[in-house]
């Protein structure tokens, strides 16, 4: 199945609430649909682009995209692995490299009329996702913590890194609110120095916190390795990997206890699935997470998920936006994350963004 043509559609999505992080804060979900076309189907996917972790937006996926379609037009489809190694000559530009591979599996599976995760080894169709609080006042963040729990969700996931004491409080009100049932993880996004970290691991250790999500600056990773000898919570790895290699170095300077991919860091699915499998072999466990995506970038990372059978999923961007583009946006029943058992992605658009 040749590919005959690639097309982007840029969206901008406004969120229902505005999220904050300790890096900054967002508005929309500026992201880009891309198209494979093919004789007989086209394949979907998404490129969600990060400034703050990867150095994207949607321009400059719109600038390589025509370098993308040079190197690859008129491959097969089924070349998948061929496809991603041409790309690996192109550097950076992960996302932009990540709606094309989603795009080729979402026709691989419509070719053979398999869904995705079928063709990735697993007849599971759903998964617990954690919600995430952004940064916000205390007080507010209680009564979302509140809401998320009636709606079923088993696992909130805290954003902090701001402002250390004000951290502490945030983790501890919310705990105290919703009482022990409910898994609490923390993400910093890179915000604090060696000495905030630690003090804010000792300070949050007694409210039973799973892990703690990228403490400090990515490239830090000897330090992330000495502050992990001394801490009780486990800490897991976001901005600091974004490729095999990454993993690598994490690996060797035994800096994490958790890693967590990402499609759009990752290149798409190809090299997300050799980043897994190096992190089973070294016993880290796995979070699967998103950036700002609609329902179709969150079905590739939850059909990614079911097959590697990922530890944590933190899939949950699509809940906060306005509108999503899909007809039948990623279903979530008291917290768990459905895929759609139709063929590829199994995710069919709305008429603007066919
Ligand atoms: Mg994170």
């Amino acid at each position: 199945m040749k590919i005959k043509d690639i097309a982007l559609q840029e969206i901008k999505i406004p969120l229902k609430r505005v999220f904050t992080i300790a890096s900054g804060s967002s508005e929309y979900a500026n992201n880009l649909i891309v198209k494979v076309l093919t004789d007989e189907y086209i394949g979907y996917g998404e490129s969600s682009p990060s400034l703050h972790v990867l150095g994207e937006n949607a321009g400059t996926v719109k600038e390589i995209f025509p370098k993308i379609k040079e190197k690859i037009n008129d491959l097969e489809v089924e070349d998948i692995r061929e496809i991603s190694k041409i790309l690996k000559k192109i550097p950076n530009n992960q996302s932009a490299k990540a709606g094309l591979d989603i795009a080729l599996y979402d026709l691989l599976g419509k070719k053979y009329k398999v869904p995705l995760n079928e063709i990735l080894g697993t007849s599971k169709v759903s998964k617990d996702t954690d919600i995430t609080i952004g940064i916000m006042e205390n007080n507010e963040a209680v009564n979302l913590a509140y809401e998320y729990v009636n709606d079923g969700f088993k696992s909130l996931k805290i954003k902090v890194g701001k402002n250390l004491k004000n951290d502490i409080e945030r983790v501890r009100m919310i705990r105290d609110s919703i009482g022990n049932k409910i898994e609490l993880r923390v993400d910093a996004n890179q915000g604090y120095n060696f000495h905030e970290a630690r003090e804010f691991i000792n300070a949050i250790n007694k409210f039973e916190i799973e892990f703690i999500e990228q403490p400090l600056p990515y490239y830090l990773l000897d330090k992330l390795s000495e502050l992990r000898l001394q801490s009780s919570i486990p800490i897991m790895l976001d901005e600091s990997l974004k490729s095999i290699r990454d993993l690598n170095e994490i690996i060797s300077k035994k800096a994490a206890d958790m890693i967590n991919i990402k499609l759009m860091k990752t290149s798409g699915i190809t090299d997300a699935l050799a980043i897994a499998d190096l992190a089973r072999a070294y016993d880290l466990k796995i979070m699967v997470g998103c950036m700002s995506e609609t329902s179709l970038g969150i079905a590739a990372s939850m059909h990614f998920a079911l097959a590697i059978d990922a530890d944590y999923v933190d899939l949950d961007s699509h809940f906060n936006l306005k509108e999503d583009i899909a007809e039948n946006p990623i279903k979530n029943v008291f917290g768990m994350n459905y895929v759609n058992n139709d063929p590829g992605l199994g995710i069919y658009l709305k008429d603007e963004y066919l």
